[in-house]
């Protein structure tokens, strides 16, 4: 029987010195506010865990003038987890926001789609406006990791655990991926950055940060297919996630994704 797993978002971050132009593209209302949550996932089946993501730490926040809530690991602390107790970590994709810190998970071996990393260490990186959104000492940690045996590389949709399906999606980079995940509400989709907000996905609007917007595109239409539910696909920096779901215990950053929620469906 397929495992069901436990479904949890950890905010780190927040930013409200955005717009939604740059949320957007083609948006009408340029200069309305637009704030953005930043989370990490982690998910939970008895004693097993996966860790979907890392986040950013100190050493991003400061020159990229975006200080944290909280240390991501802190977060997972705060879980009852530490980081050396992570054994597999989902990189769902090498941005900053996503894959920094790795030096504290130790322990961990990194899943990973191989095009996300030939991306990230290759020609296009020649390009201020593509380099942007990565930060190359993380590069330098997921190298260090790979040359002590403890990268997974994916090619494409892949299986990660049972009950963890990975889906390579392109668009906001080459090899994101986004996961399937069994709960006990359905296949519940962490989308990740595929969709940053719901109205990326649900009402088709491409995100700015893009390689390929058709792949983008064809990535909304996959997350719909992955989860059983639209309610079940979870963006990945939507501060709404975090009036959706209900808090894990009484923990103010912690969320359960798992139980399902009331999203208003005329979004
Ligand atoms: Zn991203
Ligand atoms: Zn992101």
């Amino acid at each position: 029987m397929t495992k069901i797993w436990e479904v949890y978002a950890l905010k780190y971050s927040e930013r409200n010195d955005r717009t939604r132009a740059d949320s957007f593209i083609f948006e009408e209302n340029i200069n309305q506010q637009h704030d953005m949550d930043y989370f990490i996932w982690l998910l939970r089946c008895k004693d097993e865990l996966i860790l979907v993501d890392t986040g950013y730490d100190a050493r991003d926040a400061v020159p990229r003038q975006r200080p944290t809530l909280r240390e991501p690991a802190d977060a997972l602390r705060q879980f009852g987890v530490r980081p050396e107790d992570i054994t597999d970590l989902v990189i769902t994709h090498l941005h900053y926001d996503h894959a920094g810190g790795l030096p504290q998970f130790p322990n961990a071996t990194i899943h990973i789609q191989a095009a996300e990393v030939a991306y990230a260490t290759g020609p296009c990186m020649c390009h201020d406006a593509l380099r942007m959104p990565y930060t190359a000492s993380h590069l330098c940690d997921l190298i260090q990791r790979i040359y002590s045996g403890r990268v997974v590389f994916y090619e494409g949709d892949a299986q990660i655990a049972d009950g963890v399906i990975a889906y390579q999606i392109g668009g906001h980079s080459r090899g994101l991926q986004a996961l399937g995940v069994q709960t006990e509400s359905g296949t519940l989709c962490l989308a990740s950055d595929a969709s940053h907000y719901y109205e990326n996905v649900f009402l088709r609007k491409p995100f700015p940060i893009v390689v390929d917007a058709q792949d983008m595109l064809d990535g909304f239409n996959r997350l719909e297919e992955i989860a059983t539910d639209r309610s079940l696909i979870i963006p990945g920096h939507d501060p709404l996630v975090t009036s959706y779901f209900p808090n894990w215990q009484d923990c103010d950053f912690i969320y359960r994704l798992d139980k399902g929620c009331k999203i208003p469906f005329d979004l």
